[in-house]
């Protein structure tokens, strides 16, 4: 059913009102996207049945992929999750607000729409202003995933938003550019130890600096139907333009060496190719079609400018977007080959 969309823009610092308006679309069972610090997020009462079933019509999201749980303090987590270990404590203390979701055991009052019928609960509260008072002034927990179509790469910005969800979704809040461009880790703390089940800007090592040995279980492809996955969202295509992504990946003069080769291969077959290239190998590349992920030692750049690319290029109507893997994999860099790799349609490696 088509809607009306409001369009609401507020400062970085946000601008009370505006997010009290929205708060009331929140508190009346509609669905509003926001910026948060990683993406933005399209939010709906995580405790609303029919809310939260808003979300996944709009976004065409696989109902046995469960939702992030936004909340705006540990009190509010305790009324969702029960059972909470000593461990996810001291990470609630040392990363939130920020970036990092936990999975948690879930309590009654979370209906089962939000956690796709598992008896488990992943929840976080954001960093970003605005989707800090979006919540408190809501009075509820806000279910959120990305606010793109599922599939597509998640939205850094609200343009991005409204070109999948524009007539979808009650209300926009428009709060600028994400700081980070990549979405939340999540991490499982129901098992004994705790497993990584998606990268992100809190990086394996931060985590482990806490709480000591994690286990990695996350697979940068998508696992097939038929795995026992344990976090639903493996299972499905995730961040992907519409053309086909090649990545080329390893030492920056062979990945330099082997982008050419394929420009030159391609340019032969008439098919019209976009880069989204560091700053240091677009120096030796000519070629008018574009996009820079920022300098190789940076990653926290390429994680920035990722999604950004991934759309701007695949709105040129390219048929093949090559994507540099030359910078590092430290920390964030981690989070960025991930999605790249799932986005994927060829790996090379050199
Ligand atoms: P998104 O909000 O679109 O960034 O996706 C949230 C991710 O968290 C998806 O990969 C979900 O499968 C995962 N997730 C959410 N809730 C749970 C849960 N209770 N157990 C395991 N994974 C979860
Ligand atoms: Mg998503």
């Amino acid at each position: 059913m088509k809607k009306e969309t409001r369009i609401l823009k507020i400062g970085a610092q946000g601008q009370d009102d505006l997010i009290l308006e929205a708060a009331g679309t929140i508190k009346e069972g509609g669905i509003v996207a926001f910026p948060t610090e990683t993406v933005y997020g399209l939010g709906a009462d995580a405790l609303n049945h029919q809310a939260v079933l808003k979300i996944f019509d709009a976004k065409g999201r696989p109902a046995d992929n469960p939702l992030i749980v936004h909340v705006d303090s540990k009190q509010t987590c305790m009324k969702i999750a029960r059972n909470i270990p000593d461990k996810a404590l001291f990470l609630m203390e040392m990363f939130w607000p920020g970036p990092l979701t936990l999975i948690l055991e879930r309590k009654d009052i979370v209906p089962d729409v939000t956690t796709a019928g598992l008896d488990t609960v992943a929840v976080r509260i954001p960093e970003n202003i605005v989707a800090l008072k979006l919540i408190e002034y809501s009075g509820t927990p806000i279910a959120a995933p990305s606010a793109n179509l599922s599939g597509k790469p998640s939205p850094t910005n609200a343009e991005h938003v409204l070109n999948d969800l524009y007539g979808k979704v009650d209300v926009v809040l428009d709060g600028g550019e994400v700081n980070i461009g990549v979405e939340s880790t999540v991490l499982d703390m129901t098992s004994d130890v705790p497993a990584l089940l998606r990268p992100g800007k809190i990086s394996k090592e931060d985590i482990e600096l806490c709480v000591g040995d994690i286990i990695v279980a996350y697979d940068d492809r998508i696992c097939p139907e038929t795995e026992r996955v344990r976090s639903p969202g493996m299972k499905y295509i995730h961040y992907s333009p519409d053309s086909s992504v090649i990545l080329v990946e390893g030492d920056h003069d062979r990945v330099v060496t082997r982008i050419k080769e394929l420009v030159d291969d391609f340019a032969l077959r008439d098919a019209k190719i976009g880069l989204l290239l560091t700053d240091e190998t677009k120096k030796n590349i000519n070629s008018s079609l574009s996009y820079s992920l920022g300098s190789k030692d940076f990653p926290e750049h390429a994680a920035k400018n990722l999604f950004l690319g991934f759309r701007y290029l695949d709105g040129k109507g390219i048929d093949v977007l090559i994507v540099d893997g030359s910078f590092k994999h430290e920390g964030i860099g981690m989070a960025v080959f991930n999605r790249i790799r799932k986005a994927a349609d060829m790996i090379i490696k050199v």
